[in-house]
């Protein structure tokens, strides 16, 4: 298995979701899978997930199900014969009617269109290659607009409407059945897509506590509003994704870059896990080898800090799914020998918090593995909390986390640098210290000599909170 500290993130599809595919990903790197709801059957998606199991099991792997919501994704309906011109300077009318499609007018699935856009308001159709700008609305079912930049439209493509208050709520009912289906099959992460504030995440965080499931949620940034209330969305969020295919759309595509590096400072600040998604190897989809502007697009995404970077159609429907996770983990592996990406320090937390105590143990923990040069940080954790802490602080030492929590393993291998283990003893902190060491030198983890950080909660019989931190010679 290669080793690494960035992961990386494949969306499964026809080209990738055969057990023989999937094995061969995870052997090159691959650390999380992806469903896309946006497309297939909910029989396909049951397959894949027990593919990935099944595969995990005979590797003896735990690799993190990311289920990706498509959330309230705005689209132009059928068009009668399949495409229509749209010239530029030319007025259209919109109709949120089925029926009244026939004349000339486009169908928008989306009910409250009329009432939402007001005049001046931008549409952009088909990832903001035809633009569009409102001239008048009747409040009702339909809308008129002027074509500012035209072009070919086919049926079912994508609408954004990057200045609009969309009153659609952030799960639709085809989200509520995938949920569904996601959380019977005990998925890690859940992708919600196009979240616009706080809110969006803390319904998503109730529907999951009611079904007594602990999927975790990677909130999508792809929406101007989502910017402006990031605040809020990284306190209530478990993880985010830039997801730079919208949000390219939704915003000047020349913003995109400082904004993917402001979200992925931000959420290593507050230590959630932050996806670096879509266009990485894009080239890959047809050709064996990527771009060099792909290359340092990923190099360049290592380097500001991303826990993860991810690929979409290269691996979904691309040519060689396995290739370009290869060549994505090559580059990977090379730009992390750069010292910039390491030891970030946060000052320690005020005294007040809950969570003082074990916040300035993983932080006196990273600081001493840099000072000692250690070979890895090992600590035990019920809900994680260590492993997401540490990591946030970026050490040059492995994370190794040890739990008897079945539910954190997976979702543990989104996290930058961690690996996670399977441990439930509990005899005494001396025991289980000689004993996670003896299992490590075993799996070839650690050498004769080499420095590590223990952090545990003593007494271990009441698994508290981290309270303990040993430093030693294995
Ligand atoms: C994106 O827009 O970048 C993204 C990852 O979302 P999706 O693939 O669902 O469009």
């Amino acid at each position: 298995m290669i080793d690494k500290k960035t992961k990386i993130v494949a969306t499964l599809g026809p080209a990738s979701s055969d057990k023989e595919t999937i094995k061969a990903m995870i052997l090159e790197g691959l650390n999380v899978c992806r469903i896309n709801f946006s497309h297939g059957s909910h029989e396909v998606h049951a397959q894949t997930f027990e593919n990935i199991r099944a595969v995990d099991k005979e590797l003896g792997t735990f690799t993190a199900i990311l289920a990706d919501l498509q959330g309230p994704k705005l689209r132009v309906g059928e068009i009668p014969g399949g495409v229509m011109d749209l010239e530029t300077n030319s007025e259209i009318v919109f109709t949120t009617k089925k029926s009244d499609k026939e004349d000339g007018k486009l169908y928008i699935t989306y009910p409250e269109f009329a009432k939402d856009v007001k005049v001046g308001e931008r549409i952009l159709l088909d990832d903001g290659k035809l633009i569009l700008e409102t001239i008048s609305t009747n409040g009702k079912n339909e809308v008129r607009a002027k074509v500012l930049h035209g072009g070919p439209l086919s049926s079912n493509k994508g609408v954004n409407l990057p200045n609009t208050k969309i009153s659609l709520p952030c799960l639709t009912p085809k989200d509520l059945e995938d949920l569904d289906l996601a959380l019977k099959y005990d998925v890690d992460w859940l992708g919600l897509s196009f979240v616009r504030n706080a809110r969006d995440i803390i319904e998503l965080k109730h529907l999951i506590k009611i079904k007594e499931k602990h999927a975790r949620i990677v909130a999508k940034i792809e929406k101007p509003e989502a910017i402006d209330d990031i605040a809020d969305i990284i306190k209530e969020t478990d993880a985010l994704m830039v997801a730079r295919g919208d949000l390219g759309v939704e915003i000047p595509l020349q913003n995109v870059p400082l904004v993917q590096k402001m979200l992925i400072t931000k959420s290593i600040k507050h230590a959630k896990p932050v996806i670096v998604a879509t266009q990485m190897m894009e080239s890959m989809i047809e050709s064996f080898t990527p771009t060099r502007a792909e290359v340092n697009d990923v190099a360049n995404a290592v380097l500001d800090g991303a826990d993860a970077v991810m690929l979409s159609a290269e691996t979904s429907v691309g040519k060689h799914p396995v290739e370009v996770i290869r060549v994505m983990a090559k580059i990977v592996k090379e730009v992390e020998t750069a010292e910039e990406i390491y030891h970030h320090e946060e000052p320690p937390a005020e005294s007040k918090e809950d969570r003082y105590v074990t916040d300035s143990i993983c932080f006196n923990a990273t600081r001493l593995s840099n000072r000692v040069k250690a070979r890895a940080i090992i600590t035990m954790t019920f809900s994680g909390y260590t492993g997401f802490k540490i990591s946030s602080q970026r050490p040059k030492a492995d994370i190794f986390v040890f739990t008897g929590n079945r539910s954190i393993l997976s979702q543990m291998s989104l996290v930058w640098g961690v690996k996670s283990f399977y441990y439930d003893k509990m005899v005494s902190t001396d025991h289980t210290i000689a004993d996670i060491k003896y299992i490590l030198k075993k799996q070839k983890e650690l050498n004769e000599g080499d420095m590590v950080i223990h952090l545990a909660s003593i007494p271990i019989s009441e698994a508290g909170m981290t309270n303990m931190l040993k430093l030693g010679k294995v």
